[in-house]
């Protein structure tokens, strides 16, 4: 670290290892579990937790390849197009977000905190947004804008899973499962590949519908690490209506957990986590003496 602050490697600082805090919940004792928040949300403010480990490896492959501009996709309200526009602008980056649908004004804001960090939006109807991996629609991109360095939505790539499995290292506690929330699966492929031992990984899925997580996790660790693990699982109890959505017993859920422990809950992903989690320890689906690690990302 410099006077600044900041360590040598990083325009930023950085809050890492993220802390790790023991949680006392009477719902958690009384099944002789221990309870552990791993809370990557405190890593940055502006490219917090899991946003930070999967764009840190993405940024430097971008530098090392000689790029300028970085492109990548989200859905309006999308963590991951904040996280990077906010990395082009402190690491000197041009970024484009290409956003999922129509452009609606005045911009949410998300979208607008994301130009205020100088990143150009454009907007793909639904259809060709679900083909943006595709070779024509970024082709078609790459010729309007330039040549880019591409992330994939979410991060889900071989660099941002690598970023992701230094987490578990980081837990100076012995424990047997960890936790975190799933958008895309790429948190939990990383964590999942960098776990040692017996321990295993458990995702909560927050979208609804269909079991495609699976596969993606698996895709992601063949593309990031030549291999797939067999120590993770996907919960897909708990997405309580889909990405984005929420129920009053979720938001009564958020309020509850605050009072007790002083810490309000992301609603889209972490509160849809730690809801299932607690579910799943009340109907005694861990072994008492079971060390839990859940992530806030
Ligand atoms: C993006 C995000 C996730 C989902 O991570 P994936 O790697 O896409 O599964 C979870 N929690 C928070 C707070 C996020 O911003």
């Amino acid at each position: 670290m410099d006077a600044s602050g900041r360590d040598g490697e990083t325009p930023i600082a950085v809050v890492l290892p993220s802390p790790l805090s023991e949680v006392h919940d009477d719902r958690v004792q009384s099944h002789g579990i221990r309870l552990y928040l791993k809370r990557d949300d405190l890593i940055h403010q502006e490219i917090p937790g899991n946003k930070w480990r999967k764009l840190k490896y993405n940024l430097a492959a971008a530098k090392d390849q000689g790029h300028s501009r970085l492109l990548t996709f989200g859905g309006a309200y999308s963590n991951h197009l904040r996280a990077v526009a906010a990395a082009g602008h402190y690491f000197g980056f041009e970024t484009i977000g290409v956003v999922r649908g129509e452009e609606h004004q005045p911009l949410n804001d998300s979208l607008t905190y994301a130009v205020g960090q100088g990143m150009r939006l454009t907007y793909l109807d639904r259809a060709t947004y679900r083909r943006k991996s595709e070779p024509d629609v970024l082709a078609a991109l790459t010729e309007r804008f330039g040549s880019c360095y591409v992330v994939p939505e979410g991060g889900g790539n071989g660099p941002g899973v690598r970023g992701c499995a230094e987490l578990p290292s980081e837990v100076d506690v012995d424990f047997d499962v960890i936790v975190c929330a799933c958008g895309t699966g790429s948190t939990l492929a990383g964590i999942a590949a960098g776990l040692g031992g017996t321990a295993r990984a458990l995702g909560f899925a927050v979208l609804k519908g269909g079991r495609f997580l699976d596969e993606e996790v698996r895709r992601l660790q063949r593309e990031a690490f030549d291999r797939v693990t067999e120590n993770w699982a996907v919960d897909y109890e708990f997405p309580f209506g889909g990405y984005a959505k929420r129920t009053p017993e979720l938001d009564a859920f958020i309020t509850d957990f605050q009072a007790r422990h002083g810490i309000m809950l992301d609603w889209v992903y972490e509160a849809k986590m730690m809801y299932g989690l607690l579910d799943r320890i009340a109907s005694g689906a861990f072994a008492p003496g079971t060390a839990i690690v859940a992530v806030l990302s």
